[in-house]
């Protein structure tokens, strides 16, 4: 790559040393550090939010509220919270020291981890890449950033505006895809944050595990959404067609398909069709408050999506502009790849089941996904199904909205990913919890000492 911003394979030994002797200088250790560059980095962000705008335009279409709503908002959440809250997260953590331990006191010190590499997805490719770099940061590390090369405007914007806000000595981007990732992971890390798919999760863990390199994994999967007999289904239709159009449906936890009661089934999806008119209007194709898919690749697979089932609503498409009209499938195909993949785009498979109980069984017999919805009014179905449901995130009545909350961690379960941040969960995630005790001299309690007696070991058992 021949931008002024990229850095060459052959200098990533280079580039990890410096971020290396960084760390070992103890710079970021420093609170009154950490804090001015959270704040060069919210600085960043005011500066060039029409730039980042522009960019997330040229590569996803994305509208200017959608940018503010999905990347910058939570960003600029995320800082504020980091920078109020860091004197207290940092503070040594007092735990309580059992009998045989007195004299004594005993705590948790939260403390760097060293150089912490942040691989970021596509899809928002400005709040995946900077969001884990907030805690990484306030955890006073140095870190490596690896935006996506499938995003190029955005990757290339982050590269070329971070040098110009944050100490080039503890925070680095390099440009690139496989191949340049590639080279990266093959340096030793401290850490390895890397969003994105679940295949390419593998990858990034196997070479982890050569360094022995804690991961944290933020992967996606088919996150259900449950519509009961007592939901009210204008405000699920309303939300359902909102989380699934944001971002033409390219959000990790997106509803992925709706399971619904037969009462339920047909006026949800007509009013999910009322829903969209008014968001989108009848020319959806052409509504400039809808993102365009990526790229050619993803709209081909998404395209060929709409033959697995019976198109009850949208189904149009234009390559040309790379666009897919939101589209609510019913009646799959049984061997519909869409019901096996996660499907990532504005297509939405409607699907009967009897009962909230028959719903429970559909999304247990699959894998844990990163987010599940129910719809409902019923307060024991809502118990049911948190009970049930082992996934990474949960909303009930709404979508999404579990991201609006600094103290909910944010992260997947099984193959929906592994490790969690947002708020002071990131700060956990990027530090290690270093437990220590400091023991007074006196008194001395003999009984752990030789020679051993009956009488000691009875002790140990009472006091130990
Ligand atoms: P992607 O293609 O942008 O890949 C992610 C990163 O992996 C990129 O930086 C890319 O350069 C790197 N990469 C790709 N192939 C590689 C390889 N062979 N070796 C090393 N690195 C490689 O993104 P994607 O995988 O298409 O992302 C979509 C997936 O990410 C979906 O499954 C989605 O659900 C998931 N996702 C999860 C979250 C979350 O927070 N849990 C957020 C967004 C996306």
């Amino acid at each position: 790559m021949n931008t002024p911003s990229s850095i060459e394979p052959s200098h990533y030994p280079n580039v990890m040393a410096d971020l290396r002797a960084t760390f070992e200088s103890g710079l970021t250790r420093d609170l009154a550090w950490r804090d001015r560059q959270l704040a060069a980095l919210n600085d960043l962000l005011e500066d060039h939010e029409d730039r980042i705008v522009e960019a997330l335009g040229q590569d996803l279409a994305k509208p200017k509220q959608e940018v503010f709503l999905g990347e910058l908002a939570l960003l600029y959440s995320e800082i504020k919270y980091a920078r109020k809250h860091l004197k207290k997260w940092a503070k040594p953590r007092g735990v309580r020291t059992p009998l045989a331990g007195q004299p004594g006191k005993s705590f948790i010190v939260p403390e760097p981890v060293g150089v912490v590499l942040i691989i970021g997805a596509w899809n928002y490719p400005i709040q995946l890449i900077l969001g884990p770099l907030i805690p990484a940061m306030a955890a006073g590390n140095c870190a490596l950033l690896k935006p996506s090369e499938v995003a190029p405007k955005t990757a290339h914007l982050v590269a070329t505006l971070l040098p110009a806000y944050l100490d080039q000595r503890a925070y680095r981007v390099v440009e690139g895809g496989v191949e340049e990732t590639t080279a990266l992971l093959a340096e030793r890390f401290d850490h390895i944050f890397y969003t994105g798919g679940s295949a390419v999760g593998r990858v990034v863990m196997a070479a982890a595990a050569k360094h022995l390199t804690p991961v944290t994994l933020e992967l996606g999967g088919k996150s259900p959404c449950v519509v009961d007999d007592s939901a009210d289904l204008k405000s699920a239709a309303r939300r359902i067609i909102w989380g699934k159009c944001l971002n033409a449906g390219q959000t990790c936890i997106a509803p992925d398909y709706v399971l619904v009661t037969p009462k339920q089934k047909a006026p949800l999806i007509q009013m999910l069709g009322s829903e969209l008119d008014r968001m989108y209007g009848k020319d959806r194709l052409s509504s400039s408050d809808y993102c365009k898919i990526i790229n050619e690749r993803h709209f081909d697979r998404l395209a060929a999506y709409l033959d697995e089932g019976e198109i009850a609503i949208g189904g149009e498409t234009d390559r040309t502009t790379l666009k897919i009209a939101p589209t609510v499938l019913t009646d799959l195909k049984p061997d519909a790849e869409c019901m096996r993949e996660e499907i990532f785009g504005p297509i939405l498979p409607v699907i009967e089941v009897a009962n909230v109980e028959a719903a429970i069984d559909w999304i247990k017999a699959r894998e844990k996904p990163l987010a599940a919805y129910l719809f409902t009014g019923n307060s024991s179905h809502e118990k049911k199904f948190l009970g049930a449901i082992s996934t990474g995130n949960v909303c009930i009545n709404d979508v999404l909205m579990f991201m609006l909350v600094p103290d909910l961690p944010f992260g997947g379960v099984g193959t929906s990913g592994m490790g969690q941040y947002h708020g002071r969960a990131g700060f956990d995630q990027l530090s290690h919890l270093k437990a220590v005790m400091r023991r007074g001299r006196f008194p001395e309690i003999w009984i752990r000492f030789a020679p051993y007696s009956a009488l000691k070991t009875r002790l140990l058992k009472i006091f130990g």
